[in-house]
Order: structure tokens, then sequence, then C-alpha cells
């Protein structure tokens, strides 16, 4: 048995559980291996030697002594020693990490060879041919690959050689040809890196193994890892095996297959077969191969039995696998394989029809799927085929593709929009005045904001395409134009493409594919087989959840759709939407207002409209709970803009106008000014100071659903107060709610079923929520706040800003407000849940911040013992499908 500090491993040692320390393809050589399969015998150098190497820049002690023995083991089983001139033994020697990092590192084949044994190979292989054609692939690829030299050098050389004598093929090359070519590749390397090309073999291997180690940390391999979330500390395995040569002629050749379509899902096996070639000919593309069925017409016995293999290592994965393989002179070898990348959709069919094989059950399917994958089957998208003139890349705030005219105001947004044009809503940012142009654009693109600014949460929240902070964009709203930096300006009415999955602005339009999943959710009959694997895994996991899933609905028409999408109540809806348009005016009334009566004859006003928003959500969400959270942000955002008050005031002033009103609002928003208004005067704060606004809310929700019941529905209301950071703002305003209860109540005649609770969106609140838990009926986390208070992060700025400095100089590997920190946020969300349950252990707790549609944050809710989330309702259907994940694991 291999023991501690053991570097290297025979293919007989390992299998596919040790992917950590042998790599994805060394332990999957292993397994084969050990499955009897004809895999040409070899050793894996370990990941941990690769570590060790990268932090001390030199070979851990032991290395090269453990690599020798197993050299020596492998030239025994041979019957050849590495790079003999009279019969060689040739390796590959092949990267390979425990996350597959497709074509970011290093391999060299045909290692020892030189200018001797390159005589005896072509003597034992009786064919000089192939064997100038594998001694120039080492030059070429070890000169690329191990001394740094620009690939282009060979390659123009080889272009050369084929001009010279009038011939397209690689193929038409021959031997005398060859010989010189090799002569010229050495002369290359010779002249950018110095030094002769080694003879040695074992140098050529040591130098190779290196090469492959340092391969880690080019900067392609650097970026791969940072955009696919692969660790940094992982390193690379080294694979050592036999060569086995595709390139002996026309019965020998290199493939790749699927045991299944990667890209539909197809059942069937799917792959690509090339003659006379090595493996690396069939990816580069230089010639055109055949399929799995022609393969059959070129070498009928390797095709099938390459076909039973394929049945082998799919029923042993109970996966769909992707295969490496070549054929030598008729045998057929195996030189990879791997459970097999594939596209969203082929991933939902894929575990269906594995279910229905027998492969895997309904939970096993469950895991092999996820919310991403989902979300992404869900947008609407580009023509991948598409041709597309790329304007400026932002980030991608909410998916989906969307075309239309420019347009740079809400106005303009509506009224184009209501003639029957498609636009798209362009801003600096934007602002609660921007929603009605927001609601009726196709998509909204701002210069400036995060992925948690106003238009990306609004916009994810209607499921409207959004790209946002798109810095390179000088947008001029006033002017009606956008200027790209050192490129075209657009005006209003050019039409221009937004690609929110990836961030992209296009100039002109777009080609887009509607979304079947969505089409099915809505409850539109479709035909599609993507569909039919949605409709049973979602089926399945809502079966295994534990946690329910609520939605962020504020109007009825959300609600509604959200309610079609499988949401089991609202978790929060937001009442600020309800005091703007023509409301503001009552909202100004109410802050102008001297004195009690003028107050409460402007919330008078109010109450009726609120009972009617309040009556409509209750109806579309008929029969489950409805969240509805009092009025949250700072009043000023209702009232005029203090600069164009005090503008028009001073002109006011000139011309002598007096202008009463305008005048008391001016001194009321000067009154009113913050500098942080997100610390400032909000929330429960607001509730505490002008008590009349929160009662007539909460006398409004009340009534609304009095009428409700009474009109044969079942309301469920529960009255959420925000901001709280300690139980007594809680109790003072709590107090008065259930004042306003039992009046209705009484008035009325009649019970009014309700809950009160609070947000925990505070520091200072999940630190007592004991506390707090003996006051509130429950809790739900406002994790977008609790982000932005603990880390004391502003949501609006901080992601446009510096947060690519954070993500490249590794503080968080995603940004907090997409994916919730669980070290610090989650231990305040961990640390609240446990203390608010231990006073009151009916405690009902959600989360309503954006994180309640983030899967991995999802795993988290319901490790700590949520009853729900609540999401935006176009991510009902992914937290549904990533909470049936979460109880399975
Ligand atoms: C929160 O803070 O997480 C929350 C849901 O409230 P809002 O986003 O409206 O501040
Ligand atoms: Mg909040």
């Amino acid at each position: 048995m291999p023991q501690v500090n053991t570097w290297v491993y025979d293919f007989a040692d390992g299998d596919k559980s040790k992917k950590d320390l042998l790599g994805g393809k060394g332990a999957n050589l292993a397994e084969m291996s050990n499955l009897g399969l004809p895999v040409p015998p070899g050793f894996t150098i370990t990941t941990e030697a690769c570590r060790a190497y990268l932090k001390h820049g030199t070979e851990p002690d032991g290395l090269s002594d453990q690599v020798s023995d197993h050299l020596a083991t492998l030239e025994g089983a041979m019957g050849r020693r590495l790079g003999d001139p009279d019969d060689p033994l040739l390796v590959s020697v092949r990267s390979g990490a425990a996350f597959s990092m497709p074509g970011m590192m290093e391999t060299v084949l045909n290692i020892g060879l030189n200018d001797e044994s390159v005589v005896g190979l072509a003597r034992q292989s009786e064919d000089e041919r192939f064997a100038m054609d594998s001694y120039r692939r080492l030059l070429q690829m070890f000169g690329s690959t191990v001394l740094d030299i620009e690939g282009e050098h060979f390659s123009d050389a080889l272009d050369g050689a084929k001009d010279d004598k009038g011939v397209t093929d690689d193929l038409d090359l021959d031997v005398d040809d060859l010989r010189s070519l090799i002569e010229t590749f050495k002369a290359i390397i010779k002249q950018h890196a110095g030094i002769d090309f080694p003879q040695d073999p074992r140098e050529q291997m040591d130098r190779a193994i290196r090469a492959v180690f340092d391969s880690w940390n080019t900067d392609r391999a650097v970026l791969y890892r940072r955009q696919e979330r692969i660790p940094e500390d992982l390193g690379t395995a080294v694979n050592i095996q036999a060569m086995v040569f595709g390139n002996r002629g026309m019965t020998s050749g290199s493939g790749v297959c699927f045991t299944r379509d990667p890209a539909s899902g197809d059942q069937g096996v799917y792959g690509d077969y090339l003659q006379n070639a090595q493996g690396e000919d069939v990816v580069a593309g230089i010639r055109n191969t055949v399929s799995l069925a022609d393969m059959r017409e070129i070498d009928q016995s390797s095709h099938d039995e390459l076909l039973e293999i394929m049945s082998t290592l799919e029923r042993h994965y109970r996966d769909m696998c992707d295969i490496e393989f070549t054929v030598e002179q008729g045998k057929l070898w195996m030189l990879q394989t791997r459970v097999g990348k594939r596209t969203p959709e082929a991933a939902f069919r894929i575990a269906v029809h594995m279910v229905d094989e027998g492969l895997i059950d309904m939970d096993e399917a469950l895991r092999r799927v996820s919310g991403e994958q989902l979300a992404n089957l869900m947008f609407p998208r580009f023509d991948a085929k598409a041709a597309k003139d790329l304007l400026a890349v932002g980030m991608n705030a909410s998916p989906g593709a969307a075309v239309g005219k420019a347009v740079f105001d809400w106005a303009t947004a509506v009224e184009w929009s209501e003639n029957g044009e498609d636009v798209i809503l362009v801003r600096k940012e934007t602002t609660p005045d921007d929603l009605h142009g927001m609601m009726v654009a196709k998509g909204v693109l701002t210069s400036r904001g995060g992925k948690t600014s106003h238009a990306a949460v609004v916009a994810r929240g209607m499921g409207r395409t959004c790209v946002c902070g798109a810095e390179a964009l000088d947008v001029d709203t006033r002017a009606g134009e956008f200027r790209v930096r050192g490129g075209k300006t657009i005006v209003e009415g050019d039409v221009i493409s937004i690609d929110g999955s990836t961030g992209e602005v296009f100039d002109g339009e777009v080609p887009v594919v509607a979304s079947h999943v969505v089409r099915h959710f809505e409850g539109t009959e479709v035909d599609h087989p993507v569909v039919e694997a949605v409709a049973r895994l979602m089926e399945h996991a809502d079966a295994t959840r534990r946690m329910r899933v609520r939605t962020n609905a504020d109007t009825a028409d959300d609600a509604a759709r959200a309610r079609r999408f499988g949401a089991e109540g609202i978790g929060l809806c937001r009442t600020e939407h309800m005091f703007l348009g023509e409301r503001r005016q009552l909202v100004e009334n109410l802050i102008v207002a001297e004195g009690e009566t003028g107050q409460e004859a402007a919330l008078d006003e109010l109450l009726p409209l609120q009972r009617q928003d309040f009556l409509k959500v209750f109806a579309a969400m008929d029969g489950l709970p409805v969240t509805i959270r009092l009025i949250d942000p700072p009043l000023h955002e209702f009232l005029p803009d203090i600069t164009e008050l005090s503008v028009a005031m001073a002109v006011a002033d000139v011309r002598g106008h007096r202008k009463k009103r305008e005048r008391k609002l001016l001194a009321a928003v000067q009154r009113m000014h913050e500098s942080n208004p997100m610390l400032g005067l909000r929330g429960v704060r607001l509730g505490i100071v002008i008590p009349g606004l929160f009662t007539m809310q909460a006398r409004a929700i009340l009534e609304a659903a009095a009428e409700c019941i009474r009109g044969g529905g079942r309301a469920e209301p529960e009255i959420m107060i925000p901001l709280v950071a300690s139980v007594r703002e809680l109790d003072l305003v709590k107090g008065r709610i259930e004042e306003v209860a039992r009046e209705v109540e009484a008035e009325l005649g009649q019970e009014v079923p309700h809950k009160i609770g609070t947000m925990i969106e505070l520091p200072r609140a999940a630190l007592t929520a004991g506390e707090i838990a003996g006051s509130a009926e429950f809790f739900s986390f406002g994790t977008n706040d609790l982000t932005q208070m603990t880390w004391g992060f502003s949501r609006d700025d901080v992601e446009a800003s510096f947060f690519s400095t954070y993500l490249e100089q590794g503080v968080f590997p995603v940004s907090p407000f997409e994916s919730l920190d669980l070290d610090g946020v989650g231990a305040l969300v961990r640390r609240a849940v446990t203390a608010g349950r231990e006073v009151n252990p009916d405690l009902h707790l959600g989360v309503c911040g954006e994180h309640g549609g983030d899967p991995a944050s999802i795993h988290f809710f319901d490790e700590v013992g949520l009853d729900y989330v609540s999401c935006s309702p176009f991510r009902v259907p992914v937290a549904r499908l990533e909470a049936g994940r979460a109880a399975l694991s």
C-alpha cells in the first residue's frame, strides 16, 4: 500500500475516488485499468507533489527516485526501455487536475525519441515515415510547451514545407520532407531557446513533468479557474503513460466520443474518429473527422469493441462519459474517460433517461441537475449563430435577451411602448421614478450600479432583462444618446440588443429564441423533450423539499405569475411603489401638513387606495400567506429633488411669485435631507416618528383581509416591520398595530387573523434576536441590508466601483450580495435562528433578501432550518429545485 509522501501511484493503485490526489484523468485511468479495459500502462504523479513543487520552486525530495522506480516497472511491463536506441519505449506526459480544465494545461507526447532512438523506432515499426513524424511532433510540442517557444514558429515551418511541396495535408509529406523538417525544428529550438534539443530521454521526461507543474499557473489557467470558481491551490497531477500510436498508417487512428449526445441529451453514442492521427489532430481539427458509424465501415472490430466499452463505462459510472481513444494497427486503446460536460438541456434529459433505464433513482437524478442550469433554460436567448456587433460589456444583472429601441427616460418608454414599439430603457442608473418605464421596457441598461443596484433588483423582480454598470457607455439622458467610449454613438430610437446572461450590449437587432420551459411554467402545453424532463424533476423536488418557497411580489400580476411558477405565498410585498405616481402628491401633503388634522386628512386619502392595493394581492394569493412590509425607504425618496426645487424657488423669488406650497415643500425637503439616507429616517424609525403612516397601512391591510374573507376568500396577512434593531422599537410599533387590529375587529364585528413580525436586517437585530423573538411571531431575514450593514458596503455603489478588484484579489470568490457570505452574514443568521427559536419555539422563519433565490445560499438556509425562502417570481422554480436538492444533502 502506498504511504504518506508517496508522490507517485501506479495506475493499478488508484481508483476514481482519489480524484483530489490523482486528478480526474489519473483517477479515471486507474479506474479503467482496474475494470480490465485496454489502457496503456503508466503511473501518476500526485497533485500533492505539484503543490510542493509550486511552493518551493523545486521537486520535492524523493520524487525523482519514485519516478525512477515506477518507470522501471513500466519498462518491465512493456519489455522496452525509455528511449532505447534499438527499440524505444515512448511515453506521454499529460496534465490532469481534480477539476477538468480543458486545454488549459500542458501535454507532451512521444517523450523518449532522439536522433538514435528514432532509427530504432523506424526499424521496429518497419515504418520510417511514422518514426520521423513522431519525432517532429515531439520537437514541436516540447519546443512550444516545455521551452516556451511561440508555437507559430513550428506551424509556419510545417506549412512552409507543405507549400514548397504544393500539398495541403500533413499526410502528403514523405520521409525526406519530415527528415528535413526535423532539422528545421531543431534549428528553431536552438535559435529561440538557446539550447540544443535534449537528447537524454530522462531529461526530456523530467523537463516535461516540470512544464506540466508550471502550467498550473499560466495566465489562461488562472483566468479559467477564476471563471469556473475552481480553487487556486489544488495543483495538477501528471500522468506518464506508455505511448500508443494512432499515426501508424490507415489501420490506426484517434477519436473522441460521448456515450450520449452532450448537446441535446439524446440517447445513443456520439463521436468523431480520424484515421492515421494522434489525439491532438482530432481536437485541432486539421483534417475532417468521420462519425462513429463511418468508423464501423473502416474498422468494425475496433468499433464494436469501443461501443461495448462505452456501454461498460456508462453502466459503471452511471453517467454520461466522455472518452478519448486510439486505435494502433487495429488494436483499440482507451486513453481517457470522465463524466462528460453537458448543456443544461442535456443535463435534465440525461438525468431522467437514466432513471427510466434503471441506472439511477430520482434522488440521484435531482442531484445531477442544478438551479443554475434551470435558470439557463428559462431565459430567452440570442441565436448563437447570428452575427453580432458588440458595443460594450457590463454586469449580467438579470438574465435574458432583449431587443428594442433605445430610450432615455421613462415617459418616452411608456409612450413608445403604448404605440407598440419594443424599447430598452437606458439610464445612468435608475430610481423608483423609472419604475413605470422599466415595467414596459423589454430590457434595462445602465452605465452605473452593481447587481444589487435599484435597476438590477427591480429588473430581476420583474423578470426583466438587465445589464447594469456598463461603464464604457457615456449616457447623456438629456441629449437622448449614449456614446461608447472610443466608438459609436447610439441615439434615441436606434435599435440595440442586450444579453442579461453575459452583460453584452450589441448594436442593432440580434435574433432571439424563446424558452420552452417558461412557456410550460406559464401553463402552455409545450411539446419539447426538455420540458418533460424539467416537469418530472420539479415534481420530485417539490415532493422532497422541506422548505417552502414564497415570492417577493408587490403587485397582483407578479403574485399571479409567481403562483403559476409554484410560489406558496408572498414572503415580501414591498409597499413603497404604492406611493409613487399620482399618490406622490398625497405623501407631499402628509409631509407639509401642519398639525395632526392635516396629516390625518392626507392619510385618510391614502387609506382606501392602499386597501384596494392589498385586496388585489390577497385575491391573487388566495389561501396562501402574504407578508406585507410596512413602508421602508426614507420619505424624501417620494419628494421632489432638492436642487430642482431650490432652483424653482429662486426663479419664483426673482419673478415675485408666492408659491406657498412649494416653499413649504422646500423647507420640508431641506429639513429631511440626510447625508446617509440608508442609515437615516427609514423603516421602523418612520413608524415611530410618524406613527400615522404605519397605522394607516396596518388598517388598510386588516380591512382588506376582512373584505376578502367576507367575500369567501382566505386571506392570511403577516404584517412585517422593517429595519428593527431593538425589541423596544418593535414593541412600540406592534402595540399600535394591535390597537388598530382591535379597532378594526370591533368596527367590522369580525375576527381578522393576522401575524405581526419583523425583518432581521441589521446586525444588532441578529445579535439580540432572542429578545426580539419574544415580541415577534415571525422573522424574515433581509439579507440585502444585513450584508450591506455587516460589511459596511453601500449596496448601490460598491459592486460597480471596486468589487472587480476585490474579486481579482481574492477577498471573496463571489459578491456577497449575490451569494450569502456564510462566515460573516451567515453566522449572524445562524445565531439569530438559534436564539430566536430558543425563546419562541413557534417562531416562523424565512428569508426575503436576494439570496433567497441563490442556489448556494438556499442550501445554507435549509441547513440552518428556515421554514421558507422568498425570491423574485422568475426565480421561484430555481428555488423549488434547489430546496429539493438541499433536502437530499
Ligand atoms: C433586504 O434588505 O434584504 C430586503 C429584503 O429589503 P430591501 O431589499 O427592500 O431593503
Ligand atoms: Mg432591507
